[in-house]
């Protein structure tokens, strides 16, 4: 495989203002101003880059090895998320005792990661915010490096699902119960994100937030993203009236030819009615790393990927606060 080089990740370096406000000044009003501006700042920290530096790169370090079902590198990611999810306060899902839903296919155990955080009055509906966790594990032959480390794919949309969990426990203003799910056996044929589906009540499932490959630029420039599906139900919409004035803009699926809406986890939910999409950034059609061993954190624009996470805690506001409920899906 040629080796392509790239232009360093920009670093995105965490500036947290100060809420305090060490001197009263004669104008009242303009420092009240100041105050709720300075609140709103610190909200918009609840994701902050270190963290989702931190998580991208352990998630896609060589040590993970490529996080294939079975192997122990799998094991090793499998840890790091649940002990992120005990950090973070999630609980157990259902009659599940444990973060992990186990299952075994092909001869192989494997199990989907599963996080609640509970709604505050309506907790039996559902919002799912989903990336799987697996990838293509170790090149069996050939020289130098042979870790898939599956940094785009999808280290970065579980990089996602950690830091929304994190925003929304702290937010706490989840009307809805928020399930966040690493799904196993992606790149197997969405084996995990078919196992959880046989599993559940769909009607009680309201929207589907799935993130793949949300580390690099796409076409349409900064501060952008696209969305699987636009047209299957009103969900984007939702999203895009959300980001008004945000800066941040939301546009349908680019790549229709390639079916990316049948292609990732959300399809397994989606099938079964739920409004379930997938936001990525990544320029599929030229990207030199999909499913090479060259999908390296470095090769990740770290401010995309934040940003990016910022506008899916925005952009899904009013479908966790229980004001917006997006149209089914048909798939016929
Ligand atoms: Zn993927």
């Amino acid at each position: 495989m040629k080796k392509v080089l790239y232009p360093l990740a920009l670093v995105s370096v965490s500036v947290l203002l100060s809420c305090k406000q060490t001197k009263k000044t004669s104008n009242e009003v303009a420092m009240n101003t100041v105050e709720v501006t300075q609140n709103k700042q610190s909200k918009e920290e609840l994701i902050d880059s270190i963290l989702v530096r931190k998580h991208l790169y352990t998630l896609a370090s060589d040590e993970m090895e490529g996080r294939k079902p079975g192997t122990e590198g799998m094991e090793k990611a499998t840890q790091y998320i649940e002990n992120e999810y005990k950090r973070i306060g999630l609980k157990t899902f259902d009659t599940l005792t444990t973060y992990r839903q186990n299952f075994e296919y092909k001869g192989i155990k494997m199990s989907n990661i599963i996080g609640l955080l509970e709604g505050k009055s309506k907790k039996d509906e559902f919002v799912i915010v989903s990336a799987h966790h697996d990838h293509l594990g170790i090149k069996k032959d050939g020289e130098g490096d042979r870790i898939f480390n599956g940094a785009n794919d999808d280290a970065s949309g579980v990089t996602g699902v950690l830091s929304l969990a994190e925003y929304y426990a702290k937010k706490g203003n989840n009307e809805r119960s928020i399930l966040f799910v690493c799904f196993t056996a992606e790149e197997m044929g969405l084996i995990g994100s078919e196992y959880f589906g046989k599993g559940i009540d769909a009607s009680k499932f309201v929207a589907g937030i799935n993130l793949e490959l949300i580390g690099k630029q796409p076409k349409t420039g900064p501060k952008t993203a696209w969305l699987t599906g636009f047209d299957k139900s009103d969900f984007g919409k939702i999203i895009q009236k959300n980001l008004e004035g945000s800066g941040y803009k939301l546009f349908p699926d680019p790549y229709p030819k390639f079916q990316l809406f049948l292609r990732s986890d959300n399809a397994s939910l989606a099938r079964l009615g739920v409004p379930s999409h997938t936001f990525s950034t990544t320029p599929i059609d030229i990207d030199a790393d999909y499913h090479k061993v060259t999908d390296e954190a470095e090769t990740l624009n770290m401010t995309v990927l934040t940003e990016t996470v910022k506008a899916v805690a925005r952009g899904t506001q009013s479908i966790i606060e229980g004001k917006d409920t997006p149209t089914r899906v048909n798939m016929e």
